[in-house]
Order: C-alpha cells, then structure tokens, then sequence
C-alpha cells in the first residue's frame, strides 16, 4: 500500500516517521520472502497514539515488523503499510536485576549485554533472531526456557484502548508461543527481572545452545525457524523426519534436509510456494499421524 497523500507524508514526518516508500519486505525477511509495500520507521514511542490515530483516519491498515525473523509474508503489493520501531540509542538500561529493553532492541544483543553484566537465564535465546518486542509477541523460547518466565512489566500500545499502558507480568499470559497479547497491540518496552549469575557460567550456557544448533538447524540458509508448533507431547519435526518429508519441494521452498521443521528459501522461494509446501506438509502428517499441525510462523496474508 502506498502512502500518495502529500498532507498524510508531512504529518507522517512531523511524527518523526521515517517512511520508506515502496520497501520489498523480501528484504526484511529472514525467509527472503515478502512483496512490496510502504514502511513507516519510527523514531520517537510517544508519538505512537497520535499516528496509529492518523493513519486510522486516513483508512490506512497496518502490521508490526520487528525483525522478521518469524514471518512469511505474501508475494505483491500488499494492502497494508509496515510499522517498525528504530532502536533508541541506549535500547538496553541494567538497574540491578532489572532489564529495560525497548522491543526494537536486537534480542541476541540483548542477551550478550546481560550476560556481560552477569545477567542470566535466557541462554536459550541465543541464536534466535529478531527484537525483543518480536519475542515478547510470540513468547520465543528454546531449551526448556521463554522469555515469558521473566517478564516483570511490558509497555504497550493497545489500539482497543488508543493510549500507551503498561501491564505486569502476572497479567499477562504467556504459553507455548503463544500470548495474551491482542493481535493489535504494540510492543514497546519492557523490563525483565533476570538471575544473577557469574558471566563464566552464562558464557557456557550460550556455548552448549550454540552448539546445539549448530549441529541440528541449516542456520546459513533462509528459513523462519520452525514452521509449525510442537503438537502436546510430540515433535512435529520428527513426525516430518519419519514420512521423509526432508528435501520435499515446491518451487524453491523446500524442507530442510538438517530440520524437517525448518522449512528454507533454496533460491526464489514465493509465498506461494512455501505455503503450498505448508499445506502439502501438514496434509501428509494429519493422513499419517491424524495430527492437525498448527503454524508456529505468523503468515501474513495478502
Ligand atoms: C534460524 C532461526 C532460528 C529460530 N529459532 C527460534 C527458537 O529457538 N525459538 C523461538 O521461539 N523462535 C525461533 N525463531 C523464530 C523467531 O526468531 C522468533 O519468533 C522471534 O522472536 C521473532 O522476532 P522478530 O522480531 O523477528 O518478529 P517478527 O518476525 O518481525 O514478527 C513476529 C510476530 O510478532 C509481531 N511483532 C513483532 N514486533 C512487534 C511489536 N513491537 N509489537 C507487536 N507485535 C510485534 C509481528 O507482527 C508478528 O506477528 C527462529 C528463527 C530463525 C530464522
């Protein structure tokens, strides 16, 4: 969708939006997947009522983009612009066991600071891509830990309320990637209550997490990590490994030949493709195992 109207630019940029006519979210895509559409970077959180208020007015939709490290977007102009928060300069501020990081903070980022300041508990996130506001949405989580666990206080925008408020942790429910959160609220910040622990002892942490993913996920090619959420007390990738879905293909979407869960971009992969590679997959799993796999990517349809 394209932001023509001269008026709705100028009030954009009053706003401190920095708008990028025409991005290929191809490109702010981990998968490299995604067509074409206006993005709105935003500078200052404060103004964040007023421009979801204007862009309402004016009858332009919109999405959140963290990092796009979870997100496969359709192919096209897509009808609706893209909102991205542009990190403040700190993004991280340490008060004892208290994190405040705001949500376009870089996640890996994030968790290499707190360690370095003998921070713990969120070694498991190392390696996960993305922002903190993106792993706040979808409570990302590895090795037996989510961010969740450790969320004293989030700052949102909540569109159903059009004001700026601030949740507490009991608040808020956070599952297997899966929150309370509703579909239009906005990240902003939030403060994590973390364990103190010796730096040496978080450092081997991250390097067994490193490891393990290293030797199991195809991490130098395009993919949104898992595609589809572990089934209660099954693996969907191992489900995919035992009907020899790896290497399936369509197009240039293909199952990884490392991770049957990890669906990858192999040259020119559309959304198309990858979604029809979804839907062949999870058809061949509910025939075999009688198991409906539900999507752990968010698909953004056009
Ligand atoms: C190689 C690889 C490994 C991965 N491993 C893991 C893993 O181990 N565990 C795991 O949980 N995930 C994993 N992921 C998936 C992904 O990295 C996480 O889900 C990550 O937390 C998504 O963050 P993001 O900023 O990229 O979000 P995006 O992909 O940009 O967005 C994801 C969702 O969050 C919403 N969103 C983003 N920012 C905001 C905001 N500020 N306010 C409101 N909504 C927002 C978007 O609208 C969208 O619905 C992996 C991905 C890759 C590519």
């Amino acid at each position: 969708m394209r932001i023509s109207d001269p008026q709705l630019r100028g009030h954009l940029a009053e706003r401190g939006v920095d708008l990028r006519p025409g991005a290929k979210l191809s490109e702010w895509t981990s998968l490299g997947i995604g067509g074409t559409t206006d993005m709105l970077r935003i500078t200052k959180h404060a103004s964040i009522p007023d421009l979801l208020g204007l862009l309402e007015a004016s009858r332009v939709p919109h999405r959140f983009l963290g990092g796009g490290s979870n997100l496969l977007v359709d192919d096209g102009e897509l009808p609706w612009v893209v909102l991205q928060l542009v990190p403040p300069e700190p993004d991280v501020v340490l008060e004892g066991n208290l994190a405040h990081i705001d949500a376009a903070a870089d996640l890996g980022r994030t968790v290499t600071f707190c360690a370095k300041h003998d921070l713990g508990g969120m070694e498991g996130l190392i390696g996960v891509p993305g922002t903190v506001g993106g792993a706040l949405r979808m409570n990302a989580g590895a090795y037996g830990m989510q961010i969740g666990t450790y969320v004293r206080e989030v700052q949102l925008y909540r569109a159903a309320a059009r004001k700026i408020e601030t949740l507490r942790g009991h608040q808020i429910s956070f599952e297997y990637r899966h929150t309370s959160f509703a579909a239009d609220d906005m990240m902003l910040a939030v403060i994590l209550e973390l364990p103190s622990k010796p730096y040496n002892e978080i450092l081997n942490g991250i390097r067994i997490c490193n490891e393990k993913r290293r030797s199991s996920q195809p991490l130098g090619q395009k993919s949104a990590g898992c595609i589809f959420k572990n089934p209660p007390g099954a693996s969907a990738g191992r489900m995919m490994d035992e009907l020899g879905l790896k290497g399936l293909s369509i197009g240039d979407a293909r199952v990884s030949e490392r991770h049957a869960n990890f669906f990858v971009n192999a040259g020119h992969a559309s959304a198309k493709d990858m979604l029809a590679l979804i839907g062949d997959v999870r058809e061949r799993v509910r025939k075999a195992y009688g198991v409906a796999l539900e999507n752990e990517v968010v698909v953004w349809n056009a």
